[in-house]
């Protein structure tokens, strides 16, 4: 059986099997595992960027890879409610690479870390033939802020923190060889992660996911995860001007982009409706959770429903 049958996530489910110790709340199947610690939680995340599927030299600065390693670990920690704390970095380096480069990479490193209070304590160097940059991440929750993929509940409104599909608007504009418009080709080399918002937004949410690999794997697992339905109006994702003229000139549809582009690293958060007027400081409605017997969907503007399928998947989208 080759991977692209079954996906990054079929793969994933295949290789999953129950923790055995049983400070282990949350193993594989959230953005980071969550492990008991006293009457707290510490988080791990781990994720790993390679050469040419994840970044490109003639593209990316070496700050710009290294910010954008650190910022989608971090958001895999805000994604859980959490605080960042340590990181450890490994990094597969190709023959004749400059140092300059990988201390380029560890200065961009440096300054998502520091701003988000987060020590890189450790690694591994070593030689491959293209560069990849593996970072684990590790943090901390409490009770209260503590927020899982599984904890939407059928009701809550979904929200999403930002403007989506400009990480993927971005890449489109950077493969025809443009480096205009420019808000979406930042977003993609050089995304930040909603650490700054994410500890006000837990105590609120039920559930909450980044967005990794678009808004529709991500609400894709919320359901999953929580054995609810959802739906979603498209012509309330939120798109900026910039992402929206991209879509112009790649003659594709912007939604597409934020439904199923990733890398955005924006939240996707659920609330119950007492919690509706406070959350919308933090980000726009786009949805409702509903039954899972009623499926997971997207309503067009006029009123078309589809099932909301999608995402992006490294063994099955190929540009
Ligand atoms: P995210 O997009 O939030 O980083 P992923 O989609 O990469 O999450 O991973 C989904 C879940 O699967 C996470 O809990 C992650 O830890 C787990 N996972 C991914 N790859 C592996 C693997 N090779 N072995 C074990 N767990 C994995
Ligand atoms: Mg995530």
């Amino acid at each position: 059986m080759k991977l692209g049958e079954i996906g990054e996530f079929g793969l994933i489910s295949r290789l999953t099997r129950e923790a055995k110790n049983p400070d282990v709340v949350v193993g594989i199947g959230d953005d980071a595992a969550v492990v008991q610690d006293g009457d707290g939680y510490m988080l791990y995340t781990t994720d790993m960027l390679v050469e040419g599927d994840h970044f490109r030299m003639d593209w990316a600065t070496p700050e710009q890879i290294g910010r954008k390693a650190m910022a989608s670990n971090i958001s895999d920690i805000a994604a859980m409610g959490g605080i960042a704390e340590f990181a450890l970095v490994s990094i597969a380096l190709t023959d004749n690479m400059d140092v300059e480069t990988v201390e380029g990479i560890y200065s961009g490193m440096h300054q998502v870390a520091d701003r988000h209070g987060v020590e890189i304590i450790g690694g591994d160097t070593t030689h491959g033939r293209i560069m990849v940059l593996n970072l684990v991440v590790t943090g901390k929750a409490d009770e209260r802020t503590l927020s899982l993929r599984s904890e939407a509940k059928v009701g809550d409104y979904i929200f999403v923190t930002g403007p989506l599909g400009g990480s993927r608007a971005g890449l489109e504009l950077l493969l025809k060889g443009l480096k205009e418009p420019e808000g979406p080709i930042k977003k993609h080399l050089d995304p930040g992660c909603r650490m700054d918002i994410s500890r006000e937004i837990a105590p609120l949410a039920n559930a909450i996911i980044d967005v990794s690999d678009g808004l529709a794997s991500e609400v894709g697992h919320i359901c999953e995860r929580s054995g609810v339905g959802a739906v979603v109006e498209k012509e309330r994702i939120p798109l900026d001007e910039e992402t929206i003229e991209a879509g112009r000139i790649a003659g594709k549809d912007p939604y597409g982009f934020a439904l199923n582009g990733g890398e955005d690293f924006e939240l996707v958060f659920t609330v119950s409706p007492g919690n509706l007027e406070d959350a919308k400081r933090f980000g726009t409605v786009v949805g409702r959770i509903i039954e899972k017997d009623k499926g997971i969907h997207l309503v067009d503007s006029d009123g078309k429903i589809t099932s909301l399928k999608g995402g992006y998947d490294h063994f099955r989208n190929k540009d």
